[in-house]
């Protein structure tokens, strides 16, 4: 039972200090300092237990949050983990990544700031990292099935884990070196670090998953070839198809999309060395785009030297142009504040490329710019007499995926796409293709780590009731 009066008496909600910024730029560690464990538990103590929790509403796993809020108010972390492991495989990357809509939905934000759900939620998984106490999970016993899960990312590794721990024999297939999808090769260091999610592949390889690195489906193995070899597919292959600048010169030497950049710098920071990275160092630095892909570009741009570095958002400054229903920072969410942005850059609102100027060898040297402004129809038109240029020898692009790719594995089994061009399922995740299975953004389009674990749990329901017939695993969300 919470403690009803903890928010009265605790009123003010504290987040943990981020390392000072001159300190922080100078490598590539998480942003965060951990947060005292009494000033933690204080904080858990806000949760007053409401009667109605709308957090587990807010969040797409269901998250027992008022349960574990108050496991970590008394310190009962044993208890807490547990109820915490009931709905999220993953509570490390979830607590160090996600936006946190829970804490839109916390009660308790009506007449004061919320919980601070996502810090217990981190303080929890880590008190049992720290405690030994997240040990693999072997199944007493096997099925006899077989699964293929295609691509590493959050959707396939919770698909994977949960069909491994009901006693199917699972191998994930990735194209990547490394297992983790965008976890891995997107996200910096900054925002977590790869030994996060290192020691939770180790617990599900101990559990029996396996890893299939270095292979692309539809490349080295085919679809077909797949599916008479496992009793079930599931593709969990992410919304990897890049929204271009469809401007003149929106293909000049030095424009770069995001997701070409981002994991050479991931690499570096590991120690790789890679041949003919591009670099930010002592350039002058655009990135258009301002969702979570624009933030990392940034702090990755700073952290690597930049001259001088622009964010263009083509949306209205916060604040601006908002109707009450849509307010400010809530909505969209693709339009948030990260902690890179408080390390640098100017931020430039409601402002859309015209033109990428190249130099004489063709490379780009400046960007044409326009204010604009919303039109009544939602839109938005250049405002006359507000053109200029600003220098640019490299142009991060940063504007969202338009969906999974076309060719390869989809091409290959004939899937059906959606008219977002996303890989069509039905309400059990099945494609068009029998046994073959679809979860993440390949089937929800560009989302969030949140989205991409509950689909794969929902997924892994649905494919582990395909193979024997019944399940007793969660299913958290029906896809859309
Ligand atoms: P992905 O993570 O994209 O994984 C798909 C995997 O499939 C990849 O590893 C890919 O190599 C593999 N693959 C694809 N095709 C094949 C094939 N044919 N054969 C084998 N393997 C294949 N969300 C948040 O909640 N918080 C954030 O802070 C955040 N930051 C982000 C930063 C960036 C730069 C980007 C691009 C996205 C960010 N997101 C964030 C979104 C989030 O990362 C994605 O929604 C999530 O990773 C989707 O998970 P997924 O498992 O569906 O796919």
């Amino acid at each position: 039972m919470a403690d009803p009066r903890g928010f009265l008496t605790v009123r003010e909600r504290q987040l943990p200090q981020r390392r000072p910024v001159p300190v922080r730029i100078k490598d590539w560690r998480e942003v965060y300092e951990e947060q005292e464990r009494g000033e933690l538990q204080r904080q858990a103590g806000r949760c007053m237990d409401c009667g109605i929790p709308f957090c587990h509403q807010g969040c797409p796993l269901g998250n027992l949050i008022p349960e574990w809020n108050d496991l970590a108010r008394k310190g009962e972390w044993d208890d807490g983990i547990e109820r915490l492991h009931a709905t999220n495989n993953f509570p490390e990357f979830t607590g160090r990544l996600c936006p946190a809509p829970c804490e839109s939905a916390c009660v308790l934000g009506i007449s004061q700031d919320p919980v601070t759900i996502k810090q217990v939620e981190l303080r929890t998984i880590e008190e049992a990292f720290e405690a030994g106490t997240v040990v693999p999970e072997v199944p007493e016993r096997l099925t006899g099935k077989t699964v293929a899960v295609i691509g590493s990312g959050p959707a396939g590794l919770a698909a994977a884990q949960q069909l491994t721990r009901a006693g199917h024999t699972v191998a994930v297939y990735e194209r990547a070196d490394k297992p983790g999808g965008l976890m891995r090769y997107g996200i910096p260091e900054f925002k977590m670090e790869k030994s996060v999610l290192d020691r939770r592949l180790e617990q599900m390889t101990a559990e029996g998953t396996r890893f299939r690195c270095g292979t692309e489906v539809g490349k080295d193995i085919t679809g077909e070839q797949l599916r008479q070899r496992y009793d079930a597919v599931l593709l969990a292959t992410g919304a990897t198809v890049p929204r271009g600048l469809p401007v003149e010169g929106g293909d000049l030497d030095g424009v770069v999309q995001a997701m070409d950049y981002l994991p050479d710098a991931n690499r570096v920071a590991l120690g790789e060395t890679v041949e003919d990275q591009i670099l930010a160092t002592d350039k002058d630095v655009v990135i258009i785009g301002g969702g979570d892909t624009g933030a990392d570009c940034l702090g990755t741009a700073i952290r690597q030297g930049a001259r001088s570095i622009t964010s263009l958002e083509i949306m209205p400054q916060p604040g601006e142009q908002r109707s009450p229903a849509h307010p400010w920072p809530t909505y969209p969410m693709l339009f948030r504040v990260a902690s890179a942005h408080e390390e640098g850059g100017d931020r430039v609102y409601a402002t859309s490329t015209k033109q990428v100027l190249a130099d004489e060898q063709g490379k780009v040297r400046a960007l044409r710019l326009v204010e604009v402004e919303r039109t009544e129809a939602g839109g938005f038109e250049e405002i006359e007499g507000t053109e200029r240029e600003i220098p640019a020898q490299l142009v991060l692009l940063a504007m969202g995926f338009l969906g999974p790719e076309g060719e390869g594995i989809v091409e290959q089994l004939e899937l059906e796409t959606d008219d977002r061009t996303n890989i069509a399922r039905d309400g059990s995740y099945l494609t068009n293709v029998p046994g073959v299975f679809v979860a993440g953004d390949a089937g929800r389009g560009q989302s969030l780590i949140v989205w991409a674990i509950a689909e794969g749990r929902s997924a892994a329901r649905a494919i582990d009731a395909y193979l024997t017939g019944d399940s007793t695993l969660p299913a958290p969300v029906r896809p859309t």
